[in-house]
């Protein structure tokens, strides 16, 4: 039996389950900010880090009075879905991921689509209405639904989006109303105000006021190695994206710059594509640093559409970017792979770019320093 079967067995209030390819730890952590400004006492859990039992677990021996769980599911969780109900579902998007471990992208949807296998009619589901990947394969369901999009909706309800700078959101009646400026939020990037609209909706069904929904948002900070801006290094901007384990998360961060990005890219390679970033790489990206086992085969696909250097180690990589890269330019570690040929996980493979960009950093400032007089010539 799964492990959140068995949890999900001793839990008796509202659970909320959240799965996609990418932005579930975001949205589950983000749900959790709402609710919790709602006044419910939270547990947020699953694949995030803490197993859904360990929050059971506290419950059952008084250590906590959970109102609620927000519990982030991956597809190796889905797939084994069997009695497993959520009372509100978000479905982020199906994009090409795990694909070394499914086999195919309908098998990998599949997996992620079980969990809406016991929905209800007193359910809801609230989905990405812009990912055809998602739309296409949605099966029947008796649950009811509330889509999201980062643009406007007309005359749909309830839903929520992303227009002229603010999250809006339609109630199942009346006119759409704002909820919160995306400049008000302190998470950067289109993908997160899409995320956003997700907790938002989520919360907003769930019965938290506009207002709890906009304080919960204001409050969320945004969670350590998803664009986390870690360092400037003479005007250099760092940002630590390690957990782009995928295309589509490395994607979504390139398309938060318009150009002076040296992009670090590499790891273990998942079987996916990486030609579809060739576009967007063209127009942003100065030079790629390769790391990791999957040198040779983003080479391949990438050679062309900007120059391409191999590096190995993160340490060369960032070396080489840090002493070449001009002030306003990007050092952008969003990697488009997993960590495990050379870290343990992604967050030492993130930790180790922080760590480099703040030693390095600290060299290139001494040698800067050297080369300049210490003292003006008027005081000499
Ligand atoms: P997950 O838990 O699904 O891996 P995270 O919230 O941890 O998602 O984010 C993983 C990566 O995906 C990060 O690089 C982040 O910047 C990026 N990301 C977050 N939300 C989205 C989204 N809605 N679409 C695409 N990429 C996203």
């Amino acid at each position: 039996m799964a492990e959140i079967e068995l949890a999900a067995r001793f839990i008796e209030v509202p659970i909320t389950g959240i799965t996609g390819s990418n932005g579930k730890s975001t949205v589950t952590s983000m749900t959790g900010e709402v609710l919790r400004a709602t006044g419910l006492e939270v547990a947020v859990c699953g694949n995030i880090g803490r197993p859904l039992s360990a929050a059971v677990s506290d419950q059952l021996r008084g250590k906590a009075s959970y109102q609620a769980y927000v519990v982030e599911l991956s597809s190796f969780q889905t797939e084994a879905i069997d009695n497993f109900h959520l009372d509100y579902v978000a479905l982020l998007n199906i994009t090409p991921d795990h694909l070394d471990r499914h086999g195919s992208l309908d098998a990998y949807a599949e997996a992620k689509l079980r969990i809406l296998k016991n929905c209800t009619a007193d359910d809801w589901v609230v989905y990405n209405i812009e990912d055809e990947g998602l739309v296409s394969r949605m099966p029947e369901i008796p649950a009811r639904r509330a889509p999201f999009a980062q643009r406007p909706l007309p005359g749909t309800h309830p839903a929520a989006w992303v227009d002229d700078g603010y999250v809006w959101w339609s109630a199942e009646t009346g006119s759409p109303q704002t909820i919160l400026g995306v400049d008000e939020m302190a998470v950067l990037g289109p993908h997160n105000h899409a995320n956003a609209c997700a907790a938002a909706a989520l919360g907003l069904l769930a019965g938290s006021t506009p207002e709890q929904v906009a304080t919960g948002l204001r409050r969320y900070r945004p969670l350590d190695h998803r664009m986390e801006k870690c360092g400037e290094v003479r005007g250099v901007t760092c940002v630590n994206d390690s957990k782009a384990t995928n295309i589509d998360s490395t994607l979504a961060a390139l398309s938060g710059f318009q150009r002076g990005v040296w992009l670090i890219l590499g790891g273990r390679d998942k079987g996916a594509d990486f030609s579809v970033l060739e576009p967007h790489i063209e127009e942003r990206v100065v030079k790629i640093l390769l790391i990791g086992e999957a040198t040779p085969v983003i080479d391949a696909a990438l050679r062309g559409s900007a120059p391409v250097e191999r590096c190995k180690t993160m340490d060369r990589a960032v070396q080489r970017a840090l002493s070449s890269a001009a002030a306003g330019d990007v050092l952008l570690l969003s990697p488009a792979c997993t960590s495990f040929d050379q870290y343990s996980n992604f967050e030492e493979r993130g930790d180790h770019f922080k760590d480099l960009v703040s030693k390095l950093g600290a060299e290139v400032d001494e040698t800067l320093a050297g080369d300049l007089p210490l003292t003006s010539p008027e005081e000499e």
